[in-house]
């Protein structure tokens, strides 16, 4: 009996350090995950996949029955299931890239049309932009649902097409001062508002990158920003969804911090 007391300290911590690197792995496939659903699954047309999809375990509760006999059943149980967990989310997650990369070989027009950059190059930014959602109005002091990005940036920064289509509007817009509208066609269209100067005429053909204005404070602005939207079949969409081919994982991380941000909509 002292030879199993003398083990089983042992055993119970390497249970619990090998629990604790199950959540930090589960924690990574997790956010590995977010993108899948939210940059990769958008940009390629595909519906997200269901969390219960991802979850939901193909085992039944009695698989776990075998285990409950042991000492510290509770504990190597526990375990068990995470790693079960861990299996099947990378399975899905496998399946989904495979899904992904088939996307890509038959959708290259496609790709090179959807916004897939930020209108402003990080550097030109002067402080954090205000994202999409609910804020506060800077000049009602109401709340209101702001339909775009706010990019703060000096007048005069260039502001790029963020994919290839045909500029559909270019003049003045109410509230929007001077303002680009962008058809990329497969129902996207992007708007950038408020420029100082617009480049790009109606009908003419853009490619992701070329410069279409600069950055202002004309119309409804409370300082020099680009306010930026991207709308898919009619609806807003949150742009920060649409940067996938400009940033990376760190980038990624800090544009949705940004983009949570709440107090600085400049509308
Ligand atoms: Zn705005």
């Amino acid at each position: 009996m002292t030879g199993v007391q003398t083990c089983a300290l042992p055993i119970l911590k390497q249970y619990d350090i090998l629990s604790k690197r199950l959540d930090e792995t589960l924690k990574v496939l997790d956010d590995i995950q977010q993108r899948d659903d939210n940059l990769y699954r958008v940009m390629m047309n595909a519906e997200p996949i269901a969390h219960q999809t991802r979850r939901a375990s193909m085992i039944n509760k009695n698989r776990y029955e075998g285990l409950l006999n042991l000492e510290d059943a509770p504990l190597v149980v526990s375990a068990t299931q995470k790693m079960d967990l861990l299996a099947r989310q990378v399975y899905i997650q496998s399946n989904s890239f495979d899904e992904i990369v088939d996307l890509v070989k038959t959708q290259e027009d496609r790709l090179s049309r959807v916004p897939a950059i930020q209108p402003v190059l990080n550097k030109d930014l002067k402080r954090t932009a205000s994202g999409y959602g609910w804020r506060m109005d800077p000049i009602y002091q109401t709340a209101k649902f702001h339909e775009g990005m706010d990019f703060s940036a000096d007048i005069g920064t260039p502001v790029f097409a963020t994919g290839n289509g045909v500029v559909l509007k270019s003049g003045w817009q109410r509230g929007y001062g001077e303002t680009i509208e962008i058809d990329h066609g497969y129902g996207y269209k992007t708007v950038y508002a408020h420029l100082s100067k617009r480049i790009a005429r109606a009908g003419l053909r853009v490619k992701r990158g070329d410069v279409i204005g600069h950055v202002g404070n004309t119309g409804k602005s409370t300082g020099p920003h680009l306010h930026y939207e991207v709308h898919l079949n009619g609806r807003h969409k949150n742009p920060m969804h649409y940067y996938f081919l400009d940033l990376n994982p760190e980038e990624y991380d800090q544009m949705i911090q940004l983009s949570s941000n709440h107090g600085q909509v400049m509308d």
